[in-house]
């Protein structure tokens, strides 16, 4: 076991609570007016100064600093969470969001004194509208799944503005995204799942019988959460847009398609594109993200306001309110998650047309080169050509040794690597999601790889070893089920054996 790099810090850390020392702390306010508290109702005063940990300032940066160690991070090892696109985020994306021009400007400036930020929306949303092949775009959603509700609530405006307020049903298939369906509901509608076939995409028999006058519109992970591309789509659109129901396209996973697949172009209604995920934002830690939502002809007028526009003498204004009477109104405050758009703005200009394109194909490459290296040793349910990623199951590993993909994901941890996604999609047994992503260097891919090829001759050989991983992590097996459901957020000192960390 000693040649197994663990893929976070060693040791936990104590809280600051537990390493002040009173008196340590810089608690005074240095050269304080006399008569600072005097204008403060006395009832507002603090009886006793606040219970804050006195720590000293080394010993508070690195405590912070040990605690990032314990992080894994892409900027730390490779993270082939699957659906979740964990890839490089070029650094100089990073620069420009921090250009004070951008980062400094305050969100209610006039729109003279923010003419730039404008201008670089504006050149955004036409970029997203050259490669997605809709017509127009908005920026304001705050991430994918906001970005599916505000698709979903143009929908809803657009049939009522027919007059059409019978239909009822939104259509899913069970190979899409969880956040789909509740997006369905939230927006009101009931979900209808429709099953796959047998090669992974839509059943379109159970398709055309679940459409009707009550569909309001089907929504299509496209890539699926497979990792498939959605080889019917002509066929799917079809039957939709003929009983006057919508399509909208979950894009979350565009870096498997961009310069290849136009989802306007083949007819698609809205789509929502994951900036954060396809043009590169730090994500994972919860936000922020960015859900643009492209749209076609039939739900233009519905866009959220304001949008940015560009008058003829070349200057840019936002939309003033009631401007647009058919908008369903704001869906995020101000224009949108911009040090984000910022990011995207850079990702796309560095890459241009040509280079998007490569993106998309490096993405597929990667993804198909380690389908095809642990096809034989794990199953490949659905083991044709993929997209960005593709699922590997422990089924077999699990009847022959009692290994299952939990313990499986855990011994990975011992070899320096974050887990894929498991479980997920909920229609294959003992899943595991894999997107390598584009930016993975050959060798690390095989790494990969042998490292979950060793795990499964250790399965056969030393599954007491696998059943109890991982070994090099500071912390061992998480009861998930009580975190998630009573989570313990309050902190209180501890005494005696309950101390996780030496004194
Ligand atoms: C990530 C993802 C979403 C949700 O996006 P968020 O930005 O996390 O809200 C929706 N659909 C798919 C296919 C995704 O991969």
């Amino acid at each position: 076991m000693t040649d197994l790099r663990p893929a976070v810090g060693p040791v936990l850390q104590p809280t600051l609570d537990e390493l002040s020392r009173p008196g340590r702390g810089v608690t005074r306010v240095p050269h304080p007016p006399a008569d600072a508290l005097a204008g403060i109702p006395a009832e507002q005063l603090r009886a006793r100064p606040p219970a804050l940990p006195e720590v000293d300032e080394p010993e508070a940066v690195r405590h912070f600093v040990n605690l990032s160690h314990l992080n894994f991070a892409v900027d730390t090892g490779f993270y082939p969470l699957g659906s979740c696109t964990m890839k490089w985020n070029p650094k100089i994306n990073e620069w420009a969001a921090r250009l004070p021009g951008f980062a400094d400007l305050h969100p209610l400036v006039p729109d003279a004194a923010a003419q730039g930020t404008l201008q670089l929306l504006w050149e955004l949303e036409q970029w997203l509208c050259e490669i997605s092949g809709m017509r127009a775009v908005t920026l304001q959603p705050a991430a994918g799944a906001q970005g599916e509700l505000t698709g979903i609530l143009m929908v809803r405006a657009y049939h009522r503005s027919r007059g059409d307020v019978e239909r009822s049903e939104i259509i899913v298939p069970d190979s899409s995204h969880g956040t789909n369906p509740a997006t369905a509901s939230m927006a009101g509608y009931r979900t209808v799942t429709v099953p796959s076939d047998a090669r992974g995409g839509v059943d379109l028999v159970a398709l055309r019988a679940a459409l009707g006058l009550r569909t309001a519109a089907l929504m299509l992970t496209n890539p699926s959460t497979l990792g498939l591309f959605e080889d019917q789509v002509v066929e799917i659109l079809e039957a939709v847009h003929a009983v006057g129901a919508l399509a909208y396209m979950d894009g979350a996973n565009f870096n498997a398609v961009m310069g290849t697949f136009r989802p306007g172009a083949a007819g698609f209604d809205a789509m929502h594109f994951n900036t954060h995920k396809t043009f590169a934002t730090p994500h994972g830690g919860g936000g922020p993200g960015s859900g643009p939502v492209a749209v076609g002809e039939r739900l233009l007028p519905f866009l959220p306001a304001p949008r940015v526009l560009r008058e003829a003498d070349g200057s840019f204004r936002l939309e003033r309110p009631g401007e647009r009477p058919a908008s369903i109104g704001r869906v995020r405050s101000y224009v949108g998650s911009v040090g984000v758009l910022v990011r995207a703005y850079a990702y796309l200009r560095a890459h241009g047309g040509s280079g998007l394109r490569e993106v998309s194909e490096d993405a597929v490459l990667a993804a198909n080169y380690l389908r095809h290296r642990l096809r034989g040793t794990y199953d490949i349910p659905y083991d044709r050509v993929c997209k960005h990623e593709f699922v590997a199951s422990s089924a077999t590993l699990h009847r022959e040794t009692g290994i299952r993909t939990l313990d499986v994901a855990k011994r990975l941890i011992d070899h320096g690597h974050h887990p894929p996604t498991i479980y997920f999609p909920l229609i294959v047994e003992e899943a595991m999601l894999i997107e390598p992503t584009e930016t993975e260097a050959l060798e690390t891919l095989d790494d990969f790889a042998d490292a979950l090829v060793t795990i499964a001759a250790e399965a056969h050989t030393d599954p007491d070893a696998v059943h109890t991983a991982p070994h090099t992590a500071p912390v061992r097996r998480l009861d998930e089920a009580t975190a998630a459901r009573q989570p313990d957020l309050h902190w209180r000192p501890m005494t005696g054996a309950e101390m996780p960390c030496p004194d």
